[in-house]
């Protein structure tokens, strides 16, 4: 029951309202009896400074941090963890109450190392593919680039965006890094590439993009490994062409149930075991069938 001595968690971002985080950390609080409870809270950019400061002083116990705040928080936290630093980017935030101090993580960049490592999906010395150049794109090619794979190939519409990515990574990796503005410029190197993560939101359930497929159609995907971070709908198109070439697959629901479960760990210090995990995916892949 919610008491005075309840712990509260909380997500922020805008919009927050279709988000299953507040589902997978209910669920992973109710599994281990915890007397907590997660929230959701929609928050306006020019807001976001005082939300964090309210928190911290209400004594919340922590926050996840969504899109587009991922940025704005890791310069807002007193503190970040080694991912956080590398990636410019916080999703997760610990409050501690008696030193009235905030510590922000990202789960992101384990989030994505997970998934690959429970399909024992090595990566070393592999070529990949990162399909768009914004935030998520950056946790995976820092994950990629901790992992020692041999060429990330960076496509992104907008050019710029791939400079700040090549920027960003110039002391730890930038030199694996090759962009692309036309995806084609891949047909003739497409058959030693090992991996494709999709990391836009083309194939998301969204009328505009639904229907979008990020690679070409003329790509044959067998022997690679697909990674679909898209997670609405659970099969994507790409996770749907993927399969019928003959690849390997991972949707976005492992890599969001994953960095979820890491966060619980930052806040509880549990790490939810691996049925937990397979229980609420399941649950969740039962839904979203019925929705899609
Ligand atoms: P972001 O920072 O806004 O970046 C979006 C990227 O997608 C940019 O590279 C953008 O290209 C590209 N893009 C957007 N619309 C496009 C279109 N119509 N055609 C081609 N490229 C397009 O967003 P983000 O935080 O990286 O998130 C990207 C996606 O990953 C979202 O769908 C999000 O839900 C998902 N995600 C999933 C997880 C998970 O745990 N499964 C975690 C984080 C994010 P430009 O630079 O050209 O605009």
């Amino acid at each position: 029951m919610i008491g005075p001595e309840t712990k509260i968690l909380a997500l922020i971002g805008n919009p927050v309202r279709h988000s299953l985080s507040p589902r997978i950390q209910n669920y992973f609080i109710k599994k281990y009896s915890l007397d907590a409870v997660y929230v959701a809270f929609e928050v306006k950019d020019i807001d976001l400074r005082e939300t964090l400061t309210g928190a911290k002083k209400l004594g919340f116990m922590g926050l996840n941090v969504t899109m587009p705040y991922k940025y704005e928080v890791f310069n807002l936290v007193d503190r970040s963890d080694k991912f956080a630093k590398s990636t410019k980017s916080v999703n997760t935030v610990k409050f501690d109450s008696e030193m009235e101090t905030s510590i922000g993580f990202n789960t992101d960049v384990g989030g994505f190392l997970e998934s690959l490592d429970k399909k024992n999906y090595n990566i070393e010395g592999r070529n990949c593919l990162v399909i768009g150049a914004g935030g998520a794109a950056r946790s995976v090619i820092y994950g990629m680039i901790l992992r020692k794979v041999k060429k990330i190939w960076v496509y992104n519409r907008t050019e710029e965006r791939i400079e700040e990515v090549k920027k960003f990574f110039k002391d730890s990796g930038s030199n694996m890094i090759e962009g692309l503005t036309d995806i084609h410029k891949l047909d003739s190197d497409i058959d030693d590439v090992s991996l494709i993560v999709n990391c836009t939101p083309m194939g998301m359930y969204m009328e505009s993009y639904r229907n979008v497929m990020p690679v070409p159609e003329s790509w044959n995907l067998k022997g690679k490994l697909v990674f679909d971070i898209v997670y609405n709908p659970s099969e994507t198109i790409l996770i749907k062409k993927a399969a019928r070439d003959g690849a390997d697959v991972i949707g976005g629901i492992d890599m969001l149930i994953n960095q979820a479960a890491l966060s619980f760990e930052a806040w509880f210090g549990i790490m939810p075991e691996a049925d937990c995990i397979k229980d609420i995916k399941g649950d969740i892949l039962i839904d979203m069938t019925k929705i899609n």
